[in-house]
């Protein structure tokens, strides 16, 4: 048996806590996983014979919080950590392809690691370090395969979010899949359609964001393609165009796989184009694709509402995605302009959704548009650096200050604002209370003389 010493302290105390009772406890699941290939934990999973009514007792000096008490769940809090401590269990027969209906406590560990859905997630350590390896998960993780514990087919058809977990992980992990759980996720994929839209969603965002998202997202096209049915269109189709050396969804991975690495981000690139088929026209021999923006921010907004996006999300990306395909002017002026009418947090998006849509075209003509857009971005930096006016409330004159100089309120005051916004981003009149009261009280004059 092999031996590791990387728990924390805080698992190890619980599990030694409980042996003190008589009873066994391991941690078990992706924690140990991650120990083992030398990453860090997410969260901490416990197994034991301990029933959780005996638990309640033996943790009694714990806070204890009862998160599942029907599939023999417990939440351990300590410290600012919680461990996840679940009763030894198999699981009962399936029949809404999600959850058992019924689960059965035992007291062998070896029937517990059996319903555990991959032998990399079902290896147990003790509290001493001694490893726990019934079905083969050390030497997978060793040679990185995902392989199901059991018949791929069966276990997806008992749970199919297992499906997604089997392409998460390999994103995530940088596993592969073995044959036969691959050709399981082939056969089975239409499960998914069976699986709440929250939980397929929660593991299409670690799939996007994992280190290998580009190998999966190409290989398991198809899987994807069950819950955004949008995106089928893409695959395959030509763009027809010099710019473009990739089909219109690998062109897609691509900038998903070259984008920052964060959840809403890689959801903007990995929807970006996906209007484009829809919009195609030939052009003396070239592709085009009009107003595939426009179009594309739509099917993004229906895309999210049905993957139940909060909205603020929603907004950014549908905004980012008709906005992408700016060209933009590496001047300070415009850089202004550009923070007033999007705000620095959509622009910044922008920014970083057209350096991977560029990146992920023909690689020969990527220089000077990345140039292009970098330049731009040093004069974003440079005007929110220096603090500069780029918007009405940086703007030192407001519309109380308009009202008591003799503007009447409407649409009159709102536009003088504008107009000296517009004056001091294009560097004609200093952002001074006085200059501008100024100047407001000369144009008023004008106004005026002009109405009389
Ligand atoms: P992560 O690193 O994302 O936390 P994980 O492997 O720890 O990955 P969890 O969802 O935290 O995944 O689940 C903990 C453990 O419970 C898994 O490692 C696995 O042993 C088991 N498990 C979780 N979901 C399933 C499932 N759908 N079917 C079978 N076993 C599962
Ligand atoms: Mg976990």
């Amino acid at each position: 048996m092999e031996k590791i010493n990387k728990a924390p302290v805080g698992a190890i105390r619980i599990l030694k806590i409980i042996n003190s009772k008589g009873y066994e406890a391991y941690l078990v699941g992706g924690c140990v996983r991650d120990i083992l290939m030398g990453r860090n934990p997410k969260d901490w999973d416990i197994t034991t014979s301990a029933t959780p009514k005996e638990l309640n007792l033996i943790l009694s000096e714990y806070k204890i919080v009862e998160t599942g008490i029907k599939h023999g769940t417990i939440t351990v809090l300590d410290k600012g950590e919680s461990y996840e401590v679940t009763t030894f269990r198999i699981d009962g027969k399936y029949t809404d392809k999600r959850r058992p209906d019924s689960v059965k406590f035992t007291v062998s560990l070896a029937e517990d690691l059996k319903r555990r859905d991959f032998t990399v997630n079902a290896i147990a350590m003790d509290a001493y370090g001694n490893i726990i390896d019934e079905n083969g998960g050390q030497k997978d993780i060793k040679n990185k395969i995902i392989r199901c514990v059991g018949e791929p087919e069966d276990r997806f058809n008992e749970d199919a979010l297992r499906i997604l977990r089997a392409i998460r992980f390999q994103s995530e992990l940088g596993f592969h899949a073995n044959k036969e759980t691959e050709k399981a996720i082939i056969k089975l994929k239409d499960l998914l359609l069976k699986i709440s839209i929250e939980r397929v969603r929660n593991e299409f965002e670690k799939i996007l964001i994992g280190k290998d998202a580009r190998r999966v997202l190409m290989a398991y096209k198809e899987v994807i393609a069950v819950f955004i049915p949008e995106i089928r269109e893409s695959f395959d189709f030509d763009q027809c165009n010099p710019y473009h050396i990739y089909d219109v969804y690998e062109h897609i991975i691509n900038a998903v796989s070259l984008i920052d690495n964060n959840k809403k981000y890689r959801m903007a690139a990995f929807l970006h184009d996906l209007a484009k088929p829809q919009c195609f026209v030939m052009d003396k021999g070239w592709g085009h694709f009009y107003h595939h923006e426009t179009k594309g921010s739509e099917v993004a907004e229906e895309i999210l509402k049905r993957l139940k996006y909060d909205n603020e999300s929603l907004a950014d990306i549908s905004f980012v995605i008709k906005a992408h395909g700016t060209v933009f002017s590496p001047t300070e002026k415009y850089a202004k302009h550009k923070l007033n009418h999007f705000g620095e947090k959509r622009l910044r998006m922008l920014i970083e959704l057209e350096k991977a849509d560029v990146k992920s075209q023909n690689p020969e003509i990527v220089d000077e548009r990345l140039a292009n857009i970098e330049n731009f971005e040093k004069k974003v930096d440079k005007v929110i650096e220096e603090n500069s006016c780029f918007s009405l409330k940086d703007l030192n004159i407001n519309g109380n200050i308009l009202f008591e100089i003799g503007y009447e309120k409407g649409p009159a005051l709102g536009e003088e604002l504008e107009r000296l916004l517009e004056l001091v981003i294009e560097n004609k009149l200093e952002n001074d209370e006085d200059v501008l009261i100024k100047k407001a009280e000369e144009d008023l004059e004008v106004r005026l003389a002009v109405k009389s």
